[in-house]
């Protein structure tokens, strides 16, 4: 069983910061490594000590250790989620029964704990005979601002990892002569007492096996080898910068008969040259001639979901902007379409014909007043 921070410090669960200072400074003077050089044994209670500081002396991480242990301390450590699967499971119900008992609906130290580290923290510790849940994978995807309106169906290959087949995700070669583990004397699970909790975790050697031999070949002992897999996933139309797609089932693979994390796409959109989007609504530049928006007319003009007939009023001046409703992106949780709204980007034809350009200068009596006269900077 291992000290607690407490007793590594030897000092009582309601030390002030004065004291733990004190204690710290007391205990480094002793098994500081310079003061100790190649004393293995100094070395290692140096580090116990710094790091029991290093936790006690910080208000934040003492309140969760004392509240949680080690465990607490761990990255992506969720105290709320903790908290509520601690009320099912009282302390002392866990502490008196063996392994894999006492738990109520979770039967393990990592069912509980698999669950309450959260996406990503994981670094593959917690190995168990028990099935556990694959993590999820996250991976980015940029594509182009039309798919992303539209939706679209694809298929990729991905590398994960996965169990290695050879081994079955032991990490131990089969074909070598298995013993009983030497840490945990075969049962697969060692005692951890760290803080208030008590509970029983996969041993480390044999990754809750409880029989060792040499590691695996194929992976190196990791049970782990990295897979390719061809995945088809169906981008929802109206997905935008920053949307998370789900495929279910298709992050890492569980262990032990546990079902796989999923994948999620990250997805990035490439701007386009003439469409924006805010919102739900999108905003479309189109150009226009003098002529259609001088006399009106009607226009077919392009949308995501085909082309549609536009009416330009008579008299329509350039920046003027027509909406059409419903012909703008999907929203992906409501799944109502935004608006289109297009801005009338008037172009002047380039001629030198004279006629033209005397004809146009006729035009210029039908301005009413100064144009410019409303602007004064
Ligand atoms: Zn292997
Ligand atoms: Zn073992």
């Amino acid at each position: 069983m291992s000290k607690s921070f407490y007793e590594i410090l030897g000092i009582s669960k309601n030390a002030t910061e004065e004291d733990i200072k004190k204690a710290y400074r007391k205990l480094a003077r002793k098994w500081h490594p310079d003061i100790n050089p190649g004393n293995k044994e100094a070395e290692q209670q140096f580090k116990k000590i710094s790091e029991a500081y290093d936790c006690l002396s910080n208000e934040k991480k003492r309140k969760i250790y004392d509240e949680f242990g080690e465990d607490g301390l761990r990255s992506g450590f969720d105290a709320k989620k903790a908290r509520e699967y601690k009320q099912w499971n009282s302390y002392e119900e866990a502490a008196s029964a063996g392994p894999g008992q006492g738990f109520g609906k979770y039967k393990s130290y990592e069912d509980i704990f698999g669950d309450v580290f959260g996406f990503g923290s994981g670094e593959g510790g917690f190995r168990t005979t028990m099935a556990v849940r694959g993590r999820d994978v996250e991976h980015e995807m940029t594509i182009d601002m039309i798919s992303a309106l539209k939706g679209f169906k694809t298929e990729f290959s991905m590398q994960k990892p996965t169990p290695c087949q050879k081994c079955s995700g032991s990490g131990t070669d089969p074909a070598s002569v298995m013993e009983n583990c030497p840490v945990c004397g075969g049962s697969g699970r060692v005692n951890v007492a760290e803080g208030p909790m008590h509970f029983t975790k996969p041993c480390p050697r044999c990754h809750g096996h409880g029989r060792t031999g040499k590691p695996c070949p194929r992976c190196g002992g990791s049970g782990q080898v990295i897979d390719t897999e061809n995945i088809k996933v169906s981008i929802p139309p109206g997905v935008k910068e920053g949307s998370r797609v789900r495929v279910a089932g298709k992050g890492e693979q569980g262990r032990n008969g546990g079902k796989p994390g999923d994948l999620y796409l990250k997805i990035h959109v490439k701007a386009h040259p003439f469409l924006k989007r805010d919102g739900d609504n999108l905003f479309l530049d189109l150009p226009v001639t003098v002529g259609e928006v001088m006399a009106g007319s009607t226009i077919s003009i392009p949308t995501i979901y085909g082309n549609v007939r536009l009416k330009i009023p008579p008299g329509s001046q350039g920046g003027r902007i027509l909406r059409l409703k419903g012909k703008g992106a999907v929203n992906i949780k409501t799944k109502k379409k935004g608006d289109l709204m297009v801005k009338l980007i008037i172009k002047v034809p380039r001629t030198d014909d004279k006629e033209v350009l005397e004809s146009v200068s006729r035009m210029e009596r039908f301005y009413e007043g100064d144009i410019r006269g409303d602007i004064s900077l």
